[in-house]
C-alpha cells in the first residue's frame, strides 16, 4: 500500500489541527502539528526574555535548542529540550510571541529539517503554514484550509475555554488577523496556497465533513495505479 505525504496549510484555527489528526488517524498516518514546533521556540524565547525582533540572539538560542514531536501512548508530545510542554505552548503569551519569532529564519531552516526527518518515509499528515510550499512540495495531496476570520475567533474561544482560558470574541478575532497578516508578508516561507493545493474553506463545514472529504482524496490517490 502506497503511504502519501498528506500537507494541510492555512491560517490560525481554520480548522487544522482537529482535521489532521483525524485524517492521520483514519489512514493510520502520523500526525505532525509543526505549529506546536514554533510555538516551543516562541516559549524558549519568551522564557529567555529575549525580544523577537533581537533575530541575532533569537537565532543563536535556536541553535541550543531541541524540539521534537514524541509519540507516546498513542498521544504526541511536543518536548523543548527534553521536556513536555504540551500545555504551555496554548498559554496566550506564546500565541502572541510565535508569529514573530516564525519569521526568524535560522528559527525556520532548524523545524524544516526536522520535519523532512519525521516525513520522509510518508504515511504522515502535516499541518502548517508552508509544508506544501517549502517542507513537502512533492507531497502527494496538499490541502489548503481557509475559513471567516470570525469563524475562527468562535472556534478559538471555544478551544480556550475548554482549558478554562476566558478571552473575548473581539480580542480573539484581532489576534488571529494579526497573526494572519505577520505570517503572510513575512520574507521567509509566508502562508501562501501551494498552485496544486485543494482548497477548502471551512466556515460551514463540520469536523466530519472535512475528514471525510480529505480522506477520500487521499484513497483515490492511495488506490490509483502506480
Ligand atoms: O498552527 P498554529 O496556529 O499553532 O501555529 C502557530 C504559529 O506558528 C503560526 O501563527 C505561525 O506563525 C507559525 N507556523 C509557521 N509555520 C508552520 C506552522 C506554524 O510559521 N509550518
Amino acid at each position: 500500500m502506497k503511504r502519501i505525504i498528506i500537507a494541510i496549510d492555512g491560517p490560525a484555527a481554520s480548522g487544522k489541527s482537529t482535521t489532521a489528526k483525524q485524517v492521520a488517524a483514519s489512514l493510520g498516518y502520523l500526525h505532525i502539528d509543526t505549529g506546536a514546533m514554533y510555538r516551543a521556540m516562541a516559549l524558549k524565547v519568551l522564557r529567555m526574555n529575549i525580544r523577537p525582533t533581537d533575530t541575532e540572539k533569537v537565532a543563536a538560542m535556536a541553535k541550543d535548542t531541541t524540539v521534537r514531536l514524541v509519540s507516546s501512548n498513542g498521544k504526541v508530545c511536543v518536548v523543548l529540550d527534553g521536556n513536555e510542554v504540551n500545555d504551555e505552548i496554548r498559554l496566550p503569551d506564546v500565541t502572541n510571541m510565535v508569529s514573530p519569532v516564525s519569521t526568524v529564519p535560522a528559527v525556520r531552516t532548524l523545524m524544516v529539517k526536522e520535519q523532512r526527518a519525521m516525513g520522509c518515509d510518508g504515511g504522515i499528515v502535516l499541518e502548517g503554514r508552508d509544508i506544501g510550499t517549502v517542507v513537502f512540495p512533492d507531497a502527494q495531496l496538499k490541502i489548503f484550509m481557509r475559513a471567516d476570520a470570525r469563524e475562527r475567533a468562535i472556534r478559538r474561544k471555544k478551544e480556550l475555554e475548554e482549558r478554562g482560558v476566558t478571552v473575548s470574541l473581539d480580542v480573539l478575532e484581532q489576534e488571529i488577523l494579526e497573526r494572519d497578516k505577520i505570517d503572510s508578508e513575512r520574507e521567509v516561507s509566508p502562508l501562501c496556497k501551494a498552485d496544486d493545493a485543494i482548497e477548502v474553506d471551512t466556515t460551514h463545514m463540520s469536523i466530519e465533513q472535512q475528514v471525510e472529504f480529505i480522506v477520500s482524496k487521499a484513497n483515490t490517490i492511495i488506490n490509483a495505479p502506480q
